[in-house]
């Protein structure tokens, strides 16, 4: 038995392409060829030489010993972190460019909530010479000024979505919208393992790349290419694919996975969507989502703008559901706090969406012999003035954290 999608596009009853008849084309032709094309060997030598020299590739693995002390067990920090534009999300989007390409498209758009799959979309553009198109939420526009300015700067077009609640669920359908009246010349870059068949696919063989160096890395500095533990954090649940591939269907391995509080599970501030969520069929893939009795989706809220998404992939839904992984949450308090600790204790400051996977760190118990790898999915640069905001650096200036 294996987790990964089968050959309709489903994992378990989850995935699949639910789409209006005017994408039938555009999807059914990105279906049959990206496996064959992704396997060319000329593809795979100018992916991997990208990834190389151009995102700087292989992230170190790190053995972050004062964490590991704090906690116990081994605890292994996957530095996509430090990748050019500073998270993973680089990987999916120089796979779909390269793809992009051999398609012969010439007109890319894509959706952003936080601005951070904007400007990795913005970036492979610039790099490829190709017309970029970013739908992003107004609201998101006011709140993510500098990410927007960094897509204007790398020459890419951010377009205003202004219905419903003006955030990334919108910007996701007004992309759609743009992709229905464009067939012909243009490709869709979805920014995580979400959306029709084929991309949750798709999305997770390209953020693979963080697992496939894992296994060498931990062999390397441990003897054996297996952790105890992978954890990982999940907006949509490209960062958490990509650090569970290759393990996925050994089940040696657990998998923890960690969804956004916000303000707290039951607060009506949250993104926890395996908690709160139910099924239904939301940007074309049958999923877990955040919706009302009446299939109106439910707004999600998280303080880290990476992780408001209302659903997760269908890949997730289906791990969930047959205790592949086992799901924890973490508030924005607790993410905050956990950001500020990585940063006492190992010198490295967090994005806020990874910060909820290290606040879990704490509650898994960990023995003296386990080996735990985090997936640090992103840099805290872009999330400055909500630490500065929220963290009174100031009292804490001269504070050592807990445990020290
Ligand atoms: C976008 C983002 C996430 C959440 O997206 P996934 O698809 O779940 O990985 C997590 N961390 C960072 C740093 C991000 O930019």
């Amino acid at each position: 038995m294996s987790y990964h999608v089968n050959k309709e596009g489903f994992y378990g009853e989850y995935g699949g392409a639910f789409i209006p008849e005017m994408l039938y084309a555009s999807v059914e032709n990105l279906r049959s060829v990206y496996l064959d094309l992704i396997a060319e060997p000329a593809f795979q030598n100018e992916f991997k030489s990208l990834l190389k020299d151009y995102v700087g590739r292989p992230s170190p693995l790190y053995l972050a010993q004062n964490l590991s002390n704090k906690y116990g067990g081994q605890i292994y920090l996957k530095r996509e972190d430090l990748n050019h534009t500073g998270a993973h999300k680089i990987n999916n989007t120089i796979g779909q460019i390269l793809l992009a390409k051999r398609l012969k498209k010439k007109r890319i758009i894509a959706e952003t909530g936080a601005g951070q799959h904007g400007v990795a979309t913005a970036t492979v553009c610039a790099l490829m010479g190709l017309e970029c198109i970013v739908y992003m939420g107004s609201t998101d526009i006011k709140r993510q000024a500098p990410n927007v300015a960094r897509m204007k700067m790398l020459g890419a077009k951010v377009v205003p979505a202004t219905s419903g609640s003006q955030t990334l669920k919108d910007a996701t359908n007004e992309a759609i919208r743009d992709w229905i009246n464009n067939p012909k010349d243009t490709h869709y870059i979805i920014g995580s393992v979400v959306g029709p068949h084929p991309y949750p696919d798709m999305v997770a063989l390209f953020q693979s790349v963080i697992s496939e160096e894992m296994k060498w890395q931990l062999k390397e500095q441990t003897g054996d290419e297996n952790p105890n533990y992978i954890l990982a954090c999940v907006g949509g649940g490209s960062n958490a694919a990509g650090a569970i591939y290759h393990y996925v269907d050994n089940t040696d391995v657990e998998i923890v996975l960690v969804e956004a509080a916000g303000k707290g599970i039951n607060s009506g501030h949250s993104a926890a969507t395996s908690v709160l969520g139910s099924k239904g069929i939301i940007h074309g893939s049958k999923t877990i989502l955040m919706q009302t009795k009446d299939g109106q989706i439910v707004e999600p809220y998280s303080l880290s703008a990476g992780l408001d998404y209302p659903g997760i992939g269908p890949m997730h839904a289906h791990l969930i559901d047959t205790k592949r992984v086992q799901v924890l949450n973490a508030t924005d308090q607790q993410a905050l706090e956990a950001a500020l600790e990585l940063s006492r204790l190992e010198g490295i400051i967090p994005a806020l969406e990874t910060s909820h996977a290290l606040a879990v760190l704490g509650q898994l118990s960990l023995k003296k012999k386990d080996r735990l790898v985090v997936c640090l999915s992103g840099r805290g640069d872009k999330d400055l003035a909500t630490y500065i905001d929220y963290l009174n650096l100031d009292d804490k200036a001269h504070n050592k954290t807990d445990g020290k």
